[in-house]
């Protein structure tokens, strides 16, 4: 097998030659963490979870990782896990039932006054426990005119106030892409905010160019950037670094995680993480149940412990670090929030 290098933090390398990089079988993640050796039929089992899933695993996240444990719970995010060929009654391929709510292809319209238009498909990394794990990207690939009619979409019904800009991930865009997109979207009048949700910050924080921060604190827009950060240990040197431009700038920042069994699922590890966001700037918005997606079993928490957590999070942090506790349910018109009774 060959040696896969650990790579050096070199910010000025350009994100995509990073995103190339990333490592692509459960082979390669397995032996650039040192992991213990597992047997031939456990090998084959990550291989067959990695066919219904493929693994994309960049090497600034992957540096984040304790080498040799293999619960570390950046891993654990990253790496199959043989409990994804286990089928689950009640865990389903579309969990939020988004097939109906995918009005055009494109657009997600589903709650009031809020459209999400997926503006690119695919992501930097592959989180196993993903409720898109079986989505059919292929039937939503955006091509840069089915933007053209997505525009027209949010243009024609002034009930819209924001647009979120989803996808996938929608930093997959180069800056030369996205800048026009947004710039398009300012000119529709209604529009008055323009959120971004994405993880590719927190995997290759070079990402967070110059000319995107420069763009979303200029734009007429208020405007939103909302992190994905399951675990303090993902706030590594090269995103605290790159954090406090964003972070001085008219952009809010936000960040999501999801509840995530051997990853986040104490008390101590959601505290740490409320305190280590907003250290840099980034105030905790929704900690989300997991979405019941086949293949992601093994990281769930239940609704009971999922309270608990949450009572011990209000007993102990100021209520502005507390993440709303949510959950998607298919047709309802905003996510569920689950109370502390
Ligand atoms: C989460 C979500 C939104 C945004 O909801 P907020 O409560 O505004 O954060 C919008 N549309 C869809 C389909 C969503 O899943
Ligand atoms: S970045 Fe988000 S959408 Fe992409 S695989 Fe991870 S959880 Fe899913």
């Amino acid at each position: 097998m060959p040696i896969i290098a650990r790579s050096t933090a070199d910010e000025q390398q350009d994100w995509r030659q990073i995103l190339a990089q990333s490592l692509k079988t459960a082979a390669d993640v397995r032996h650039y963490l040192s992991l213990p050796a597992i047997s031939e039929h456990h090998q084959q089992q990550l291989h067959q979870a990695s066919q219904q899933f493929s693994v994309l695993a960049p090497k600034p996240f992957l540096d984040l990782a304790e080498p040799g444990n293999p619960d570390d719970p950046i891993t654990r995010q990253m790496l199959p896990d043989r409990h994804e060929l286990l089928t689950h009654s009640g865990y389903s391929t579309d969990p939020l039932g988004e097939v109906a709510t995918n009005v055009q292809p494109g657009i997600i319209h589903k709650y009031q006054g809020r459209a999400l238009l997926l503006a690119a498909t695919g992501c930097a990394i592959n989180c196993r426990y993903c409720f898109r794990r079986h989505f059919d990207y292929a039937d939503n690939r955006i091509k840069h005119s089915q933007w053209q009619t997505s525009l027209e979409y949010i243009r024609a019904d002034t009930s819209l106030r924001e647009v979120i800009l989803s996808g996938g991930d929608p930093l997959m865009l180069q800056d030369k892409a996205l800048i026009p997109l947004m710039e398009a979207i300012e000119t529709i009048p209604h529009i008055q905010r323009l959120r971004i949700h994405s993880r590719l910050p927190v995997v290759i924080p070079q990402r967070l160019t110059h000319d995107l921060q420069q763009h979303l604190h200029h734009t007429r827009l208020q405007t939103t950037l909302v992190l994905h950060i399951n675990h303090a240990n993902e706030i590594g040197p090269l995103l605290r670094q790159h954090l406090p431009d964003w972070h001085n700038s008219s952009v809010t920042l936000l960040n999501q995680s999801v509840l995530l069994s051997g990853v986040n699922d104490d008390l101590p590890t959601l505290l740490d993480l409320s305190e280590q966001l907003f250290a840099n700037g980034i105030l905790p918005y929704y900690l989300h149940l997991l979405d019941k997606v086949q293949g992601a079993q093994h990281f769930e928490v239940s609704q009971q412990e999922a309270r608990r957590l949450y009572q011990g999070l209000h007993a102990q942090l100021p209520g502005y670090l507390v993440p709303r506790l949510v959950q998607e349910e298919a047709g309802m018109p905003g996510k569920t929030l689950l109370s502390m009774s």
